[in-house]
């Protein structure tokens, strides 16, 4: 099975503690722990396999339980993994959970930081035959930037999910992505560090399309970029040379009417259901692939955890 989609990025071992409410500084409180598999890279490759694209996950691991852990759950989700073997322990992840489903994060990022341009350099043949490649920037920054221009020069779609909001990223590397995918915080992260553009992310959701669009415009210049709005839904621009078969250049898709469990991986659960449409779809219009992803993640919401929680449909089945 060749592969549609390729995901580059990182795997943590995840310890999760639900609690009643977060924990303030200096506090001691109970929680219910489970541990399972996170990473923004490996929940956005689960849920592209789940939501029907051949993938490839392409990261780093360590020599350990979580490497094992890592191997044995992609084979289950029947996708690819192709792993740099690396001396550093595999990445965790830190979890709280509230009542409310409202989460806060560690991460220990290990053999993922140690992913290196090398490795991906090796896997030119697979990321240049891909028709859509994913990438977040829990990865080294110079890694990701090789993996999307490789990706470019062959052709593929090249999608990026500049999260988390505090990591490393240049105007240079925004170029790379065809699709760019930040949440409200990521956004207003991104204009800030690169456009001088002070915004509130709480105050995203509340502009007018025209203002949004413009700031998305003044960003990346020519690519499109979609902010996720948590429960609000999503907000689409595009430029006006490249509308990606869509018919408008700006427009906003509402959420999912959900049960919300827990909106941990949300995000991931987008991003994959969005190059998985993508690439099993390439004809189709923009518009149809962002309704399938909010749909898919909205219902990731509905289930505890992130990558456990991932729907299984495919656009064929909506
Ligand atoms: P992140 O997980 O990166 O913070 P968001 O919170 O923006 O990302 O969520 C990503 C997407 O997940 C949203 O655009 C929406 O499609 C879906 N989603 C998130 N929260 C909800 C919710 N409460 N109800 C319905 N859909 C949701």
């Amino acid at each position: 099975m060749s592969s549609s989609v390729v995901v580059v990025g990182s795997f943590n071992v995840d310890h999760v503690w639900r609690c009643e409410s977060l924990p303030a500084p200096g506090a001691t409180i109970a929680g219910r722990y489970s541990t399972g598999p996170g990473g923004k890279g490996f929940n956005q490759a689960v849920a592209a396999r789940r939501a029907g694209a051949a993938t490839t996950f392409l990261c780093a691991l360590g020599d350990d339980a979580g490497g094992a852990m890592a191997r044995g759950l992609a084979a289950q989700d029947g996708f690819e993994l192709t792993a740099e073997a690396s001396a550093e322990p595999t990445g965790t992840g830190g979890i709280y959970v509230d009542a409310r489903g409202r989460n806060t994060i560690v991460i220990g990022p290990g053999a993922n930081a140690a992913l290196s341009t090398a490795f991906i350099e090796q896997q030119r043949p697979l990321l240049a035959g891909a028709k859509v490649v994913l990438a977040q920037l829990e990865s080294p920054v110079e890694t990701i930037e090789a993996a999307l221009a490789i990706a470019r020069e062959g052709g593929a779609t090249t999608v990026l999910n500049a999260a988390p909001a505090d990591a490393p990223s240049s105007i240079g590397l925004l170029k790379l992505a065809d699709v760019l995918t930040p949440n409200e915080t990521e956004f207003a992260a991104l204009l800030g560090r690169h456009v001088g553009e002070r915004i509130d992310a709480d105050n995203v959701a509340a502009l007018d399309g025209a203002s949004l669009h413009a700031l998305c415009r003044k960003l990346v210049g020519n690519g499109t970029v979609v902010v996720t709005l948590g429960a609000v839904g999503v907000f689409v621009s595009h430029d006006e040379d490249t509308l990606r078969g869509d018919t408008q250049p700006y427009y906003r898709v509402g959420a999912e009417q959900v049960q919300v469990a827990d909106t941990t991986g949300a995000g991931d659960a987008f991003n994959g259901a969005l190059v998985a449409s993508m690439a099993q779809d390439p004809g189709a219009a923009f518009a149809r692939h962002v309704r399938f992803a909010n749909q898919f993640a909205g219902r990731s919401t509905e289930k505890e955890g992130a990558a456990v929680a991932m729907p299984h449909f495919t656009p064929a089945d909506v």
